[in-house]
């Protein structure tokens, strides 16, 4: 066999690059979720209950806050709506709840802002999209009765532009300069530039309405991945304003999270992004917290942030014809996560845990001495033990059918010796 006799090149080690925009807040009480900068990027999500049921809609933001959302919004679209706002925000404190509101508004939020002062205080934020602000000269008006009161009650602004609502006026004036080129770009090329000309031209706006830039969150929203590479690319490019990233319509199940994920992932990798929404449409019977943990996972598995224990578990394949390691990864995973609210307070760190569970003896043991954890479980024809791995060797070996609340006790057990009160006492 040939042999390799190279001097190896050191490979690099990739990480998200860093992010530069600029640093919004966004406060409720003394909660302050910033926004941008070296903050962490950020997860937002969107109840889908009428804002009208004050009872449904104050249940799924508690769920949407207890998942992991830092910010969440809430449709402001009629009257009714603008007056249970502030009994929506009531009603979260008294429990205990500050996670910020976020208005989303459309055609009619001039008039709903101006009428509904204690809405327009209960919010931490509004979204404008400028698409639906008015059309001819109520535009400017009414886009700028909306920044006079985010002015006046001092809150942050997202100007969300989306695609299916992008300023018709703008677009059809940018295709007919576009028809006088010597040579035209394409007509998406000039969509993408509506895109990004509706949100910059509006928070220029805005800032000479008096608007502090650092109040200022822009978005541009597609539902195509490679669409939304290139708006967002060419974004990051032309400001410096903190960036709400997100998928519009992702769709449902498989198809809505690895878009989003593919989407998100490569923006996040460059550096653009700054807070991040999973637009899933839920399946009959999901949760609507569903969006919220596909966004977790995203930050997670790119290294920008961490939640949850992670849990590194084999496919399996031939060796693993018994469904045991099936039930033992999902077990274990259950467990931890329903542990985590505890953990979190109790265990400061635990989240960076790492757990394998491996289906045989093939990359079993391998895997699981590069975990903080680790099991590996016997395949087909191996002897019936699983061998535990701690900090990299060998500590005991598990047999029989009590396998998954023996190796949940090793891992409790683990937990309490390095993210305990012990550990943390000098
Ligand atoms: S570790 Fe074993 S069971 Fe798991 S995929 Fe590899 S060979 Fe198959």
């Amino acid at each position: 066999m040939a042999s390799i006799r190279e001097e190896p090149e050191p490979i690099a080690i990739t990480a998200p690059a860093p992010r530069r925009s600029r640093q919004a807040r966004v406060r409720w009480g003394s909660r302050v979720v910033t926004l941008g900068g070296a903050a962490p990027v950020r997860v937002q999500s969107m109840t889908n209950t009428d804002t009208v049921d004050v009872a449904a809609s104050v249940a799924q933001v508690k769920a949407l806050a207890a998942a992991g959302s830092e910010l969440v919004r809430l449709t402001v679209n009629t009257p009714e709506a603008a007056a249970a706002l502030p009994h929506i925000r009531e009603q979260l404190d008294r429990s205990g709840v500050d996670v910020p509101l976020v208005g989303d508004f459309h055609y009619n939020g001039h008039r709903l802002l101006a009428e509904f002062p204690a809405m327009a205080r209960a919010l931490s934020k509004y979204r404008i999209n400028p698409g639906n602000v008015g059309r001819g000269d109520k535009k400017d008006r009414q886009f700028a009765a909306m920044i006079e009161t985010a002015i006046a009650h001092d809150k942050p602004v997202r100007i969300g532009v989306n695609w299916g609502s992008l300023d018709q006026e703008l677009l059809a004036a940018l295709m007919d300069d576009n028809a006088r080129r010597a040579q035209p770009f394409e007509a998406r090329q000039v969509m993408y530039e509506a895109l990004v000309q509706s949100a910059l031209s509006s928070a220029a706006f805005a800032r000479e309405l008096g608007l502090d830039p650092d109040q200022i969150v822009i978005s541009c929203k597609v539902s195509g991945v490679q669409d939304l590479i290139s708006v967002y690319r060419a974004l990051a490019r032309r400001c410096d304003y903190a960036l709400h990233l997100g998928l519009t319509e992702a769709g449902m199940a498989t198809k809505g999270t690895v878009a989003s994920a593919a989407a998100l992932a490569i923006l996040l990798q460059e550096g653009i992004g700054d807070t991040i929404r999973v637009s899933l449409t839920p399946q009959p019977g999901e949760a609507r917290t569903q969006e919220v943990a596909v966004a977790l996972e995203i930050l997670q598995s790119l290294g920008l942030r961490r939640f949850n224990p992670s849990v590194t578990a084999c496919p399996g394949c031939g060796r693993t014809t018994s469904t045991t390691f099936q039930e033992l990864a999902k077990q274990i995973d259950d467990f931890l996560r329903a542990q985590m609210p505890l953990w979190k307070a109790r265990y400061p760190g635990v989240e960076g845990l790492k757990l394998a569970v491996m289906g045989c003896i093939v990359n079993g043991p391998g895997e699981s001495k590069h975990a903080d954890i680790g099991i590996s479980l016997p395949g087909t024809g191996e002897a019936p033990a699983a061998p535990v791995f701690i900090d990299g060797a060998k500590a005991l070996t598990l047999r029989g059918a009590g396998i998954a609340q023996e190796f949940q006790k090793v891992v409790e057990d683990y937990i309490e010796r390095r993210y305990g009160a012990a550990a943390a006492s000098p």
